[in-house]
């Protein structure tokens, strides 16, 4: 968007009903829920531009990527499919140049004080059941001082809150800088004015450099928060998993992170029904979960991909055994997550407040990502506060996913 905006082209993001005459549709094509998310979309804009209602149609990402040659024969009213590393090729199409001067320059897509900031892209792990290193190739990091002009930008702009993401943000600093060197840069961060807090995103647990959580425990603007995909815990999946961890070093880790930053929030994904899983494994899991009690945790089931190592396998595990483990893993979680919530009752935290939404402003805390994390709901018929401030909130309330306060004393 920025390198079109850079050409002098007008453009937006997600918008219906606008005068707009081309559509570029950037596309997942991780599971099988995002491909079908991807195919539904481009079918609908090739649809539009059949019915004369746009002029064009562009596909880019991963799913073209991935798939081109089949997608080309089978959606014909596509006028231009792209991979993942053609954008420059892309801005041919509208008599635009890649400017190298815009780098770091981002138009910012999500609210105006929260912005993801990508800081390496590819991965080099093995994993069994994953197609990314197929679509987005080996890790890259980029340079620190990349990453800092880009977070400098973004606080200029406005943004308060970063959220650092990769597809494996532990490996940070391995290609380029031969060591891992998170922790450098997440202690340069912190010295960006305007930042005020810095979120990390995808840490692989095999190799996780335990200096970042010296730093977190050192540097408020780095909350008090790890996304860490165990992805399983019984030693047999994940070593059919290829995850290069067993049980006991995952429990060793999670120790280290619980010691050394106390009152972190931990978020994890697990992935259920995969290849060879027996009832013995997802027991083990749960049991796992149950002794963990993780302030956040996702499942996704098991999607039979093609060119992943796991593909060679059967995909033994009947769909709605995947489902039953999936939401039993998600009861168990939600019990959790409220008796966590319920902890937190007449307690003050800092919340960034994202929206209002439904007669409520919708807030943070330090402890939660937006879209994916607990949400801190404060009556808007009650109370005044700004989008894009933060405020101290009482929780008064818990439920499973959110929190309902009251303002406290508006601190920005
Ligand atoms: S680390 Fe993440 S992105 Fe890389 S192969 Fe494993 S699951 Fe995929």
């Amino acid at each position: 968007m920025t390198q079109l905006k850079g050409n002098g082209i007008s453009v937006e993001h997600e918008v219906d009903g606008s005068d707009n005459n081309i559509v570029i549709i950037n596309t997942c094509g991780f599971i099988d829920n995002a491909k079908q998310e991807s195919i539904d979309t481009i079918l609908k804009y090739a649809g539009a531009k059949k019915e004369g209602l746009i002029e064009k149609v562009y596909v880019t990402g991963c799913l073209s990527q991935r798939y081109r040659s089949e997608l080309e024969s089978e959606i014909p009213d596509v006028d231009a499919w792209f991979g993942t590393m053609e954008l420059p090729q892309l801005l041919k199409k509208f008599k635009a140049d890649y400017k190298h001067e815009l780098i770091g320059e981002r138009v910012i897509t999500t609210a105006k004080h929260y912005a993801y900031l990508k800081i390496s892209e590819g991965c080099d792990r093995p994993c069994s059941f994953c197609a990314i290193p197929i679509m987005r190739g080996k890790h890259i990091s980029k340079p620190i001082e990349t990453v800092l002009t880009e977070a400098k930008n973004l606080a200029r702009n406005g943004v308060k809150e970063l959220l650092l993401i990769a597809q494996d943000s532990t490996y940070y600093g391995l290609d380029i800088y031969k060591k891992r060197n998170l922790a450098e840069l997440l202690d340069k961060l912190s010295d960006v004015d305007g930042i005020d807090w810095i979120r990390l995103h995808y840490a692989f647990p095999t190799g996780f450099p335990e200096d970042i959580l010296d730093i977190m425990g050192r540097k408020d603007k780095i909350c008090n928060y790890l996304d860490i995909p165990l992805q399983h815990a019984s030693s047999n999946m994940l070593q059919i998993m290829r995850r290069g961890t067993t049980r006991d070093k995952t429990e060793q880790l999670l120790n280290t992170i619980r010691t050394k930053v106390p009152d972190i929030a931990i978020r994890t994904t697990m992935l259920v029904g995969h290849s060879g899983e027996t009832e013995q494994d997802f027991q083990e899991l749960l049991d796992f979960a149950k002794e963990w009690r993780f302030e956040r945790l996702g499942v996704f089931t098991y999607s039979h991909e093609e060119g992943t190592h796991a593909y060679k396998m059967k995909d033994d595990v009947p769909q709605e055994i995947k489902e039953e483990r999936a939401n039993e893993l998600m009861a168990l979680q939600e019990q959790i997550s409220l008796e966590l919530n319920e902890e937190k009752v007449g307690k003050t935290f800092k919340t960034l407040i994202d929206r209002k939404e439904s007669g409520y402003f919708v807030g943070r805390t330090e402890y939660d990502s937006p879209e994916v994390d607990n949400e801190v709901l404060i009556d808007a018929n009650e109370h005044f506060l700004r989008i894009g401030d933060f405020a101290n909130v009482e929780i008064t309330e818990a439920r499973e996913f959110d929190l309902i306060g009251i303002p406290a004393k508006t601190i920005s």
